[in-house]
């Protein structure tokens, strides 16, 4: 399988290509020249395979030419034995209508763990063929952070460097990669925001002191695999309530547009899926966008869901690429009107085509709390505020009450107590391989929120690119 790049003109890369890339060298991000797609009868087979196999046998298409079968499934099976629940993203059930995906079973129980295992695994293979080695530079608010540290510890050939910033992250997501004492995980706390250290890991993205000497990467959603690792759990959930012979809706909540965006590519590649529901909280770039074309960036209000308080949504960039008649150098004409004066306009093409199968809704915090509130009382489901905003959205979309409504479960309750607590007056506890979290021994550094620091901290400790 062949990439290309979102504005045009990136050269085309193969899988392996992708998976080290992330960005695109045009500052676009990489999209599959074409969709591969399964007949019914393909899908229909897929009903009962265990995870794993499942997933080895939806992302096939995608890695040809760069991994073969047994190479894939290995993977796979590696990846997704770390999971605490042997169904992996087991489904359950609210209600006639409605049904919640766990997807945070994981190491760090949240769903981004579903695509970083594997893509630490991926990384290991493509760097050992090459012999080379890689400098993951992130900045985290929250469970990126700790779901890539979890996913790459320990492994020879990367190092992590992940920044956070000093005093503004919860106790349990900062003990959650502070803990990890691998020689080659990296905490830093600066003093700053958040948006200080995103700045200083975009700097250091632009610097080619560092970026001749190490090759950099990120790990945020832009990456290709991360996507496709999470096209897997859609089929799953169908499958169980009949795919392909039945249509399914999903209710996703969505900061960066990469959860609900694998809900597109399961779409397309033959999956029958009734409608995305788009879930945001007040940060509503993307409802506005989708409800009325109004793509424009306003400042970022702190909630309760803070993995979704986000301004930008850098995948949504692949959705307006596919929409907008896959024109690159039209639309790296439009992102760039966009990147300076922070609006835009979708273009009729865009917002048809994206109508088809999204939907949005926005749920403000008492839609959360009552949501938290309903699953507790009328279904005994104790769900964490991101799911809830999910819940509100899939309740709230007027879904016709003959087709499944799936809501993807982000985040396990108990990495947000407090929120959860006050909703629902029960305190969720953490699931006991992570219990003893607060007796473990923390490492980290601190740093000044200053960009010479932190540029030359990774150097003395980062090990060169072949
Ligand atoms: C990252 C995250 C989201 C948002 O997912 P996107 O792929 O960025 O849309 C939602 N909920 C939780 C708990 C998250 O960690």
């Amino acid at each position: 399988m062949d990439y290309i790049s979102t504005r045009g003109s990136a050269p085309a890369l193969n899988f392996e290509g992708v998976t080290l890339a992330g960005l695109a060298s045009d500052g676009g991000l990489y999209v599959p020249r074409e969709w591969p797609r399964f007949s019914i009868d393909e899908i229909a087979a897929m009903k009962g395979l265990p995870y794993a196999e499942l997933a080895t046998r939806v992302m096939m298409p995608f890695v040809k030419g760069s991994l073969t079968e047994d190479q894939l499934a290995r993977l796979c099976a590696d990846a997704y034995g770390s999971f605490s629940h042997d169904a992996v993203t087991p489904l359950t059930q609210f209600n006639e209508q409605h049904w919640l995906l766990e997807l945070f079973h994981g190491p760090t129980l949240a769903f981004k763990d579903v695509a970083l295992q594997l893509l630490g695994r991926l990384f290991e293979e493509f760097l050992s063929r090459r012999d080379d080695h890689l400098t993951i530079v992130g900045a985290t608010s929250g469970d990126t952070g700790s779901a890539a540290i979890d996913a790459v510890a320990g492994r020879e050939r990367i190092d992590v460097f992940m920044l956070h910033p000093d005093g503004r992250v919860s106790d349990v997501q900062r003990r959650q990669m502070t803990t990890v004492l691998a020689p080659n995980v990296h905490n830093i706390a600066i003093d700053g925001s958040f948006d200080d250290a995103q700045a200083m890991v975009k700097r250091m993205f632009g610097d080619t002191a560092m970026t001749g000497r190490f090759r950099i990467s990120a790990v945020n959603s832009i990456n290709w695999a991360r996507l496709m690792a999470q096209v897997v759990y859609y089929f799953a959930a169908a499958l169980q309530l009949g795919a392909p012979y039945r249509k399914v809706a999903f209710s996703v909540p969505t900061g960066n547009f990469g959860d609900v965006f694998a809900g597109y590519v399961a779409a397309q590649m033959g999956l029958p899926v009734e409608k995305l529901i788009v879930a945001t909280n007040v940060n509503d770039i993307l409802h506005r966008a989708l409800s009325n074309g109004d793509y424009s960036a306003g400042t970022v209000t702190a909630t309760d869901a803070p993995s979704m308080d986000i301004q930008v949504s850098s995948n949504f960039e692949r959705l307006l690429f596919l929409e907008g008649s896959r024109d690159g150098l039209a639309l790296a004409d439009q992102m760039s009107g966009f990147e300076k004066t922070r609006a835009m306009r979708l273009t009729n093409a865009q917002r048809e085509g994206s109508a088809a199968l999204f939907t949005s809704a926005r749920a403000d915090r008492s839609d959360m709390q009552n949501a938290m509130h309903w699953a507790a009382e009328k279904c005994g489901e104790i769900i964490d505020p991101h799911t809830s905003i999910g819940l509100h959205a899939a309740r709230a979309a007027g879904i016709d009450s003959s087709i499944p409504v799936v809501t993807l479960a982000t985040a396990h309750p108990a990495k947000f107590p407090d929120a959860v607590e006050s909703a629902t007056g029960q305190r969720p506890h953490l699931p006991a391989r992570v219990g003893d979290l607060f007796e473990r021994e923390e490492r980290y550094d601190r740093l000044p929120g200053d960009y010479d620091a932190i540029a030359q901290y990774v150097a003395e400790r980062a090990t060169p690119s072949a």
